[in-house]
Formats: structure tokens, sequence, C-alpha cells
């Protein structure tokens, strides 16, 4: 059996009868991103770490985490060269909820510098690549741990979603990947990216392993003042709604294929729905996100966080600044908090922010609307399929595109989970489905529904 291929479930199940050991899976997993990181580049750093708790939930599960989530005494980058040589004061309530379940970090994941991008070639650490096809992007921003995933260097991984930086690399990479209702998990320890938005969430290899971290890391936090402890009990009979909105011109048609192949599998209940609003989510995520991520990113100045190249005792403050911020973020983190310096501004802050937050309103309507009808919602995670390595670096609102079905979910707080549906030209289609807030029982069984249906 090789260890490295097998699932959580699978991996607990084999530790339980004794057919190998924590120690044999931990080395498996060493030896295998020896063998493989070089050429895909999903992790960023090694980590040893291990503990023997039997009879743990997470006894058996072996992480990649993004690094932009702290686990004490390591590297901690945010894929930044402003964090290069920053270490980790503490654990992330994630990581120490991971540790007490007897969890195991075997390393850090490669992503977008700041979790900013859809295909993690905004890293100072270089890109990873997608372990299908090793031309093409693996998604992003949580590209490392989806591609470490992939690629069995791990057998579950941890990853940010902020407008969809779990479920696409998890679609663009064939696994599954989960981003809980806003609020449920807490955010103490994630470097912050736009604090309204961000969840973190699980990446594994099927739904269940999901639910079961997921069950470990949700909780109210008292250093997270936004959690809370509220979960609704599943229901026996499921409907799914299908929004006609994320069925237009740009989705790739390759991708239309699988998902109406996969739909007609489908035995429950099935309706069309309407979000009317979807056409006016991503120009209002493109301006809530980098307004939070301006405000945000201000504490990397040399002199509070990141990169000290200037001081203001030599350099005059102005300098200081210029050294400190001009030199360690890259290109597309500065264009963001470009764009939200000016959508903040005075003069310009009520026709963008103000109108992006009512536009923010009705698309959560919207949603509130639809789940009258209906239990979940089903969709496409992606409008188009892998693309090429340096395809899209120079034209953002290109790769903005990306996340066109994911951000709606982020902008209304509710919980999303990606997995695959089938398979085309030698690429894996992900299938997303939305749940209400705090439906995440409803979610889990809808998507294990799915997954039994599909990938028999
Ligand atoms: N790709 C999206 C962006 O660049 C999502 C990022 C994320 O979820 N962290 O904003």
């Amino acid at each position: 059996m090789n260890l490295t291929e097998i699932t959580l479930k699978e991996t607990k199940e084999g530790l339980k009868k004794g057919k190998f050991s924590l120690q044999d899976v931990v080395t498996a997993f060493k030896n295998r991103i020896k063998e493989k990181n070089k050429e895909i580049n999903a992790v960023i750093s090694v980590v040893s770490d291990f503990r023997e708790n039997k009879n743990l939930p997470l006894y058996g599960a072996v992480f990649v985490v993004k690094d932009n989530i702290l686990v004490k005494n390591e590297k901690c980058t945010a894929g930044s060269k402003m964090l290069e040589h920053y270490i980790a004061p503490f654990d992330a309530t994630v990581i120490s909820k991971i540790k007490d379940a007897g969890g195991v970090i075997i390393g850090k994941g490669n992503m977008d510098e700041f979790a900013m991008g859809s295909s993690t070639e905004s890293s100072a650490f270089g890109a990873t690549k997608n372990p299908l096809s090793l031309s093409k992007v693996p998604g992003g921003s949580s590209g490392g741990p989806a591609a470490a995933l992939a690629s069995n260097m791990c057998n579950t991984a941890i990853g940010s979603d902020t407008g969809g930086s779990i479920r696409q690399p998890a679609a663009f990479c064939g696994v599954v990947g989960m981003k809980p209702t806003y609020g449920t998990v807490s955010r103490n320890g994630l470097i912050s990216m736009s604090s309204s938005l961000d969840q973190i969430g699980p990446l594994t290899k099927t739904v269940e392993d999901a639910e079961t971290i997921f069950n470990v890391i949700k909780g109210k936090d008292k250093y997270d003042s936004t959690t809370v402890d509220i979960h609704k009990k599943g229901k026996d009979k499921l409907r799914i709604g299908i929004p006609k909105e994320y069925f237009v011109d740009g989705l790739d048609d390759r991708i239309k294929k699988t998902i109406d192949k996969a739909i007609e599998k489908i035995t429950v209940n099935l309706e069309e729905i309407s979000l009317p609003y979807t056409e006016y989510a991503l120009p209002a995520y493109y301006i809530i996100m980098p307004s939070e991520i301006s405000s945000n990113l201000a504490r990397f100045d040399g002199m509070r966080y990141g990169l000290e190249k200037g001081r203001p005792a030599s350099d005059s403050i102005l300098d200081a600044y210029l050294k400190n911020r001009g030199d360690s973020f890259g290109r597309e983190v500065k264009r963001r908090i470009a764009l939200g310096t000016f959508s903040l501004s005075s003069g310009y802050h009520d026709a963008y922010y103000l109108q992006a937050q009512k536009v923010r309103s009705l698309i959560f309507e919207d949603f509130q609307k639809a789940f009258k009808k209906v239990d979940l919602i089903l969709t496409p995670t992606t409008p188009n399929l892998p693309f090429n390595i340096g395809e899209k670096i120079d034209n953002p609102v290109s790769m903005y595109l990306s996340d066109i079905f994911t951000v709606t979910a982020n902008l209304a707080g509710l919980p999303a989970i990606s997995l695959p549906c089938g398979e085309i030209d030698g690429f894996s289609v992900g299938a997303q489905l939305i749940a209400p807030r705090f439906c995440e029982e409803d979610l889990f069984n809808g998507a294990k529904m799915l997954e039994k249906i599909w990938w028999k």
C-alpha cells in the first residue's frame, strides 16, 4: 500500500489496525516532498512536527498549511519577500486545534503574495506547478497546499479563502476544497488580506475528510471576536438550485458540457433559480477587497512588521517607507494597495466603497430569496480550465475573472465547497455547492451525495 496515496480516513483505519505506524506515514510524505517538490514547488518550508496522540480525531492527518497561517517557531512568509525572515511567535487558533487533535504539520504551502492572485505565480518564492499538467498553473492563491495534496506530499491541507482561494485551486488540482461560513472558523493567526471576507478551510481528497477537519477547526474563539458557535442541523431531503446567471457567455464550453453531464446524473429535486445581482459581484469584490487590503497591509512598513531596509533615524520618513514598502512588495500587492487607497479616499469613498457595500447587501438578499426555494446551490467553480503558466500574469483583469463564480459566497458570508465532478481533455472539472450560513451539515451531506454519484 502506498501511504501517500490514501485518504485521511483510510490512513486512520490503517493506523488503528496496526498496519503501519504514524512514523511510517510521516516518513513517506517527507520522502515524497524530497522527490517531487523540486519540480512542483508546492512546499516552501518543511516543518518538523511529530506527536503520537492515538485515538484523537486527527491522528494520522499530515498537513501542508498555507504560508499565511502562523505555526509557532516556523517561518511564515505569506509568499512575500517582506516576510522572508519572519518567524511566527505563536500558533494560529486553527493550528493549536489541529495539534491538540493529533494532526501533524509537515510543511508550509506556497501561495500568491499575501493571498492576492489566482495562479500562485505572484509568490516571491517562484510559481507552483499543477501536478496534473506541469505547464499549467495550480490555481491560487492556495496553490501550494492544493498542489501538495494533489501530488501526495500530504493527506490533508489548510488554505485561506477570501474570494475563492481554496475552491479555485481545489478545482484546478482535482481535489476537494471548502470555505466555511464567515465567523465559523477563527482567523486568529491568519495574516489578514481582507478581514470581512477571509476564512480558513480544509483541502482534502474526499468530502468526508474535509468534514472531519472542519469539525476540529470550527468554533468560537476569544481571539477572534467575529466567531460564533452556530451550527444548523442538517435536513433529510435536500433541494438543489441551479442559478442561470452562472451558465453564461465566458464559461468554457468544456466546463459547461462536463457540468451539464454531472447535473443529468443527479436524482434529487433540481430547480432553476435566479441570482440577478451576480454580474455585480466581481466589481464589488474588487472594490471592497483592495480597500481592506490597503488598511491591513499598512503594518508592513519595516518598523512594525517586515524587512527593514530604511530607517526614519537616518532616512526621511518618506524615504524609509519607499525603501521598506517599495522594495519588498510585489506588483500585484502594490496595485491593490493603490486601488484600495484610491477607493477609500475622500471624494471617492461614497462613489466606490459605499456603493460596493450596497451591492454586497443586494447579493446577500439574492441568496436569501433563493434559499427560500432550495437548500443548496450548484454552480461551476471556475469559468476556465487551468491556464498556462505566464498566460495571464500581465493581464490582471483576465486573472480577476477567474474568481467570478467564487466571490459571491465570500461577499455573502456563505459556506461553499468545490469537488471534482468529471474530467475533460485530461483536466479535472470542479463543481461548487453553496449553502445558507451555518448550514455546513447540509453542505457536506449534499457534497457526499454528489461524490457518490460522480466518482463511481
Ligand atoms: N483570486 C482572488 C483574488 O486574487 C482570491 C484570493 C483569495 O481568496 N485569497 O483576490
